[in-house]
């Protein structure tokens, strides 16, 4: 498959207070990664600014001069969202990387674009910073595949926390479908099996919450009983995975076991629908993993499975029985029966 990454040196500069998970050692590992995969011949780019337009069809005009006034400044927006004063040029920088990505996946030059950004923006509502995100690259990347003429899109997030602002910027909108693996209860507190959105958007947002200590089994319980059928049935015009690698075992903040091997599986999975309903277009963007290890192990993976053969998804056994994914599953079937068919 033709693969791009998009990566830029400058997404150190965002600087987080001393003992802040989401550091710019991150970036350090995004850089290794990147130089990685252009070693093995893969194709780099640099992210552009993203526009106000851009921005704007996510996010209120009073939130985005909030964020445009702190720069060049150190500001602490919500007890664990900061600014330095470069943040303001570097995440715009993370959002630009969104939507070029989304640009290369729609236009048929690559049809798979992985964006390697900081800060992450899963957590940032329309008119608010949250959970160390400033803006929503996910959701502005799904509005502008929207304004590029995408009739659906489908957001699959598997990091360990629950998008809030993706699931909330489309509530009511059937032509985003946000579907979602996550801790549960955790941090934010949103994504019960209940919450399946609003409106015409009712049943177009998908929650898995999964207990403390899941592991791959569920996932893949998840995924073959819920995610991928409900994807085949929504056929989305594009993929966007909001890729969060703090559901590995070794994150300091999450309680899930997943494996870097288990991020592979979960990629290849999507990137199977992806060849199915939209011609293999898969964009990429991460979100959290604060084991820097654990956040190199899984990006590889992650770029591994988009880009060697199509096969299907090789889930690794943890040799351990677990019921979780099974209750996670029928919750959410019970919540979504209405609306979709299950494997
Ligand atoms: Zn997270």
């Amino acid at each position: 498959m033709s693969l791009l990454l998009i990566h830029s040196e400058r997404f150190a500069e965002h600087q987080t207070p001393p003992g802040h998970p989401e550091r710019p050692e991150r970036a350090e590992v995004f850089d290794a990664v990147a130089s990685r995969w252009r070693d093995r011949g893969i194709e780099i780019v640099a992210p552009r600014t993203a526009t106000r337009e851009q921005l704007g069809r996510v996010h209120d005009a009073e939130y985005l001069r909030t964020i445009a006034d702190t720069n060049g400044r150190s500001v602490r927006l919500d007890p664990d969202t900061y600014t330095s004063p470069e943040s303001y040029e570097v995440a715009l920088l993370g959002a630009g990387a969104a939507v070029d990505a989304v640009e290369r996946a729609l236009s048929g030059s690559q049809r798979a674009a992985v964006a390697l950004v900081r800060p992450p923006g899963h957590h940032a509502e329309r008119s608010r910073a949250m959970g160390f995100c400033l803006y929503n690259n996910a959701a502005i990347a799904a509005a502008h595949a929207r304004a590029q003429g995408a009739r659906r899109v489908a957001v699959v997030d598997y990091d360990v926390h629950h998008g809030n602002g993706t699931q909330h910027i489309f509530d009511a909108d059937a032509h985003v479908l946000y579907l979602s693996t996550h801790q549960f209860p955790f941090y934010p507190g949103t994504g019960a099996a209940t919450e399946i959105g609003h409106g015409g958007g009712q049943g177009f947002t998908v929650n898995l919450p999964l207990e403390a200590g899941s592991l791959a089994e569920d996932f893949r319980m998840a995924f073959e009983v819920v995610a991928v059928p409900v994807l085949r049935q929504f056929e989305p015009d594009l993929l966007i995975i909001s890729a969060g690698y703090d559901a590995h075992e070794h994150d300091p903040l999450g309680g899930l076991r997943l494996t870097a091997d288990g991020f592979g599986a979960m990629t290849m999975a999507l990137r199977q629908v992806a060849e199915q309903c939209c011609r293999g277009r898969v964009v990429v963007l991460t979100e959290g993993g604060y084991d820097l290890k654990a956040l190199a192990a899984s990006l590889n993976a992650t770029i591994e499975a988009l880009h060697g053969p199509l096969a299907p998804p090789a889930w690794p056994s943890s040799g351990i029985t677990s019921n979780r994914g099974a209750q996670a599953v029928r919750d959410t079937q019970a919540a979504l029966r209405a609306y979709w068919h299950f494997g």
